[in-house]
């Protein structure tokens, strides 16, 4: 039995996937709104807009 079902999840703001709540968000869970450093800083770049028809699998 999964015992992680019942995590909350979220969409990621920069990718659009789910993700799942981590111990490190503990504390700032209502502030998270993307699935990695990542995407956050992919976010915060302009030209993220333009590429975003664009997929690298990760
Ligand atoms: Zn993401």
């Amino acid at each position: 039995m999964p015992h992680h079902a019942d995590r909350p999840t979220k969409l990621c703001a920069c990718c659009g996937r789910p993700f799942q709540w981590r111990r490190k968000w503990k504390d700032v869970w209502d502030e998270v709104r993307y699935c990695s450093e990542r995407c956050r800083r992919e976010a915060r770049r302009p030209a993220y807009r333009q590429r975003r028809e664009q997929s690298d699998g990760g």
